[in-house]
């Protein structure tokens, strides 16, 4: 029997990729939508068979906790909001999948993991990349070793943002600009990657004066991050740049790089590596898979066999400190320390 979904929120990234992904879900349906806009969401019901009864707006949402075709939440809202979804849907009964940014400020993540604990429920951050086949396959190289010790990283996410009022843009919103919604992905990958807690970030932020885009939110965001074993990871993020998705982990005796490593679809990795003096560089493919399904089937899974999630509210409670160490590091012009955590990698 597959775990029914109820997706909050009808935006772009519900309608152009995780309602088309479930078309490759083994474990997951969606059976439920939650909208403010009514004629939209009759649209979307008919178009993927969602009964008409299972339509909800944001004012009947708690109604969910009388409907048992729905297991799972998956919150796909503005940034701020997330909290307060995820909280009524645990008081709701259902387990949670929230998209990222976890949520706006540490304190609002806790909540969302003391809701869900007390509720009894799960709680997993939709961190798709931790789900897809190339960049696991990146984990297992560095972890494994295979060109030895790794020293360093770098990642890039960027794009040019279009200015079209939208929450994005919006401090109360969106809680940030580019590092909460695309540097994010430098941040987490690399410390999925590593299994390493950073120790230290600095960081400096520009946005171009009278650019109404950044406004309210920064624009460019450079950090460093310095990991307990000696690894510097050197991230970037911005939102006045054409698309970058990449990163690249450099080894003692080879380098991987994911360009572009951070995409929805046609992500490609280089290895390189010198095995007999000649140096050999490797494009392994895999099959582009949709990573929503990926991360929606590991949900399913994690409800039906009573399993932690493997990215679960804590890791995007990890994040939003070390963000919040990042803005820190980047207004007082210093490095600042983050507190020795090891905890994280006993979900892995
Ligand atoms: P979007 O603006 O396209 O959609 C947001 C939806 O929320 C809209 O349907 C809008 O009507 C609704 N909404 C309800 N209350 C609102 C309010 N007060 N203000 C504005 N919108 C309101 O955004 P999106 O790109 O679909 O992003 C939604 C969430 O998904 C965000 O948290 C974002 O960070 C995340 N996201 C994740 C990925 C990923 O790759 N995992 C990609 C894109 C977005």
């Amino acid at each position: 029997q597959r775990v029914g979904f109820a997706l909050v929120g009808l935006g772009h990234l519900t309608l152009e990729e995780i309602l088309p992904g479930f078309a490759h879900c083994k474990k997951s349906k969606p059976v439920a939508l939650v909208s403010g806009d009514p004629d939209k969401m009759s649209k979307v019901a008919r178009q993927y068979g969602i009964k008409p009864e299972n339509c909800y707006s944001y004012e009947t949402y708690d109604k969910l906790k009388d409907n048992p075709e729905v297991e799972v939440i998956y919150i796909v809202l503005p940034n701020s909001m997330h909290a307060e979804y995820t909280v009524r849907g645990a008081k709701a009964g259902k387990h949670i999948l929230c998209e990222k940014p976890m949520a706006n400020s540490a304190k609002e993540c806790r909540q969302m993991i003391e809701a869900c604990e007390k509720a009894g429920k799960k709680l997993m951050i939709a961190y798709r990349i931790q789900y897809e086949p190339l960049n696991r396959q990146v984990f297992e190289l560095v972890r494994n070793k295979t060109y030895g010790k790794v020293k360093w990283i770098e990642a890039v996410n960027t794009q040019n943002q279009v200015h079209d009022d939208q929450w994005r843009h919006k401090k109360t919103l969106a809680g940030g600009g580019a590092l909460p919604d695309i540097g994010l992905y430098c941040l987490n990958t690399t410390r999925y990657l590593l299994g390493e807690e950073p120790t230290e970030v600095s960081a400096s932020i520009y946005s171009t004066p009278g650019d109404a885009r950044f406004a309210e939110v920064e624009e460019n965001v450079s950090f460093t991050l310095r990991f307990p074993s000696g690894i510097i990871a050197n991230c970037a993020t911005g939102y006045g740049t054409y698309n970058a998705k990449r990163y690249r982990v450099y080894a003692e005796a080879g380098w991987i790089d994911m360009d572009p490593g951070f995409a929805y679809h046609g992500l490609k990795m280089t290895r390189a590596h010198a095995p007999n003096g000649h140096e050999v560089k490797e494009q392994p493919t895999v099959p582009d898979k949709s990573q929503f399904a990926l991360e929606m089937d590991h949900m399913a899974e994690c409800v039906r066999e009573n399993k932690t999630p493997y990215t679960p509210g804590e890791e995007g409670l990890q994040d939003q400190l070390i963000m919040e160490a990042i803005y820190k590091s980047a207004r007082d012009n210093r490095p600042v320390k983050l507190p020795a955590v090891s905890k994280l990698d006993a979900f892995r």
